[in-house]
């Protein structure tokens, strides 16, 4: 439950609060997380009570409603930890709430939204499958109607919070002669289903305490109430708004990870000592440094400003998908250079950087990897410029 005086807290207190929980309890029990393969159950109530599942659910439905460019100010801050945390609480605040909060009935609303703002219902948006990763639309997933009830069938993998998930949004086929997005719908299922079978992977390179699961339906009764906003085709479409939202979270928590390893490289640089002075007095650390830094700036002012133009009016998913594959190289580049720089400790013992090397690898995969959105981006602005001679929203202001 979200702690009453939260409720009032004005954004400054807020962001105040989170950069203090981040500083005084997330980074301090990274290593703790690390040694239980998980976040600890302690810090997601807290998480709870302090609101980060309800930070972009509006009031009426329990809760924060921060701006968009509220919430990647809040990323920013709360992805100087670990982004498994994030991971935590990432696939409530964007892909199933948005989805639902836009697409959903106002029965699903009512019934969904508060406790997923509360922190007391874990929600997992399944759509990748084994033959369906990048082609999406292709999934293989069934949804077969009978009087009040779909019976769902198929396969799902490298679910967040698979194991951790109270409900998932499932992208099943409703309609077995349309094999393409048409034929795609959304449902959402409890996860104590009979037939829903978890199983979560062996070995996970890179967000280690936030390990993504396989989910099995095998004969899954749904009951029809739950097609997300009772329509039936437009699963896909109604996907798109919560992974726009997601993307540019997924920015900002590069732009969070790369601000603290800078932090800690160049506090490893000033304290080592080789050929009598210190790193940090040496020109190629110098350059690395610097040029890191200017990277993550340019990876800043696009995540701020795709924000707020999304809480103008229509969303620059163009720019989203720029800030998006931007940040995230940019986030792999300062990690490998931040590794660099650790010399020795940079493979070996306990240094966050190494850690968070390996996750950050990690976002350069999901939320769209970074060659479908050059592809998705060389499209739009190929086919922009031949109807009028302009690129797409990124360069409109
Ligand atoms: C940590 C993590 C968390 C995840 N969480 C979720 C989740 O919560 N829910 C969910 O549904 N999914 C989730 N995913 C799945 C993720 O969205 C997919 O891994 C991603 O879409 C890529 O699909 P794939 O792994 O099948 O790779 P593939 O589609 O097989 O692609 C492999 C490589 O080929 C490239 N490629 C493919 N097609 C093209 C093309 N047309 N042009 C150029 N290059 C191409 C890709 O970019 C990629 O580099 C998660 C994945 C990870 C690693």
């Amino acid at each position: 439950m979200i702690a009453p005086e939260v409720l009032d807290y004005d954004f400054p207190t807020y962001l105040e609060v989170i950069a203090d929980f981040t500083a005084n309890e997330l980074i301090p029990s990274e290593n703790e997380m690390v040694e239980a393969g998980e976040v600890p159950s302690r810090i997601v109530d807290r998480m709870a009570a302090l609101g980060l599942f309800g930070i972009s659910i509006p009031r009426s439905y329990g809760g924060l409603e921060w701006s968009m460019e509220q919430q990647v100010q809040l990323t920013l801050e709360f992805t100087r930890a670990s982004c498994v945390y994030r991971s935590r609480f990432s696939t409530v605040i964007g892909l199933c709430s948005q989805a639902i909060l836009d697409h959903g009935t106002e029965e699903q609303r009512t019934r969904m939204l508060p406790k997923m703002a509360a922190g007391e219902l874990i929600t997992a948006f399944a759509l990748t499958e084994e033959e369906a990763g990048s082609d999406a639309a292709h999934l293989r997933s069934t949804a077969r109607r009978t009087g009040d009830t779909y019976i769902l069938d198929g396969s799902k993998r490298y679910i967040t919070n698979a194991a951790w998930a109270d409900a998932f949004l499932v992208f099943a086929r409703t309609d077995e002669s349309d094999d393409g997005a048409g034929g795609v719908s959304a449902l959402l299922v409890d996860a104590d289903s009979p037939g829903v079978r978890t199983v979560l992977p062996t070995i996970m390179n890179g967000h280690a305490e936030a390990p993504v699961g396989e989910i099995h339906f095998d004969r899954v009764e749904v009951p029809a109430r739950n097609l997300l906003g009772g329509v039936e085709g437009a699963g896909l479409t109604m996907a798109l708004r919560g992974i726009n939202h997601a993307r540019l979270h997924v920015a900002a928590t590069c732009v969070g990870q790369a601000t603290r390893m800078l932090e800690e490289a160049s506090s490893h640089v000033n304290g080592r000592n080789q050929f009598g002075a210190p790193l940090a007095d040496l020109g190629a650390v110098q350059a690395s440094l610097g040029a890191s830094f200017a990277e993550l700036e340019a990876g800043r002012a696009l995540t701020m400003e795709s924000a707020r133009a999304f809480d103008a009016g229509e969303i620059p998913r163009h720019r989203i998908a720029a800030a998006k594959l931007y940040s995230s190289e940019m986030a792999s580049r300062v990690a490998d250079r931040c590794v660099q720089l650790l010399g020795g400790e940079g493979i070996v013992g306990p240094h966050p950087i190494p850690r968070m090397w390996r996750d950050v690898r990690a976002l350069r995969i999901y939320e769209g990897s970074s060659p479908i959105h050059e592809r998705n981006l060389a499209r739009a602005m190929t086919k922009q410029v031949r109807s009028d001679g302009t690129l797409p929203d990124s360069y409109r202001v």
